[in-house]
């Protein structure tokens, strides 16, 4: 799976950077996978990185 900050393309920002969670990816419901293949948005994980802008 490569490195632990890799940024997949569903993720807003790379795992670990301040002001980002991780969230059910929206493409395959958290599955991490789409058709029995590995899902593109979130390299197959099932969760994708999203910034939550904290105040
Ligand atoms: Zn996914």
């Amino acid at each position: 799976m490569g490195g632990k900050n890799v940024k997949n393309p569903g993720d807003e920002d790379v795992p670990g950077t301040k002001q980002t969670a991780e969230n059910i990816c929206p493409t395959c419901n958290g599955s991490g996978h789409l058709d029995e293949r590995p899902c593109p948005d979130c390299g197959g994980n099932g969760r994708v990185t999203v910034i939550v802008g904290d105040a």
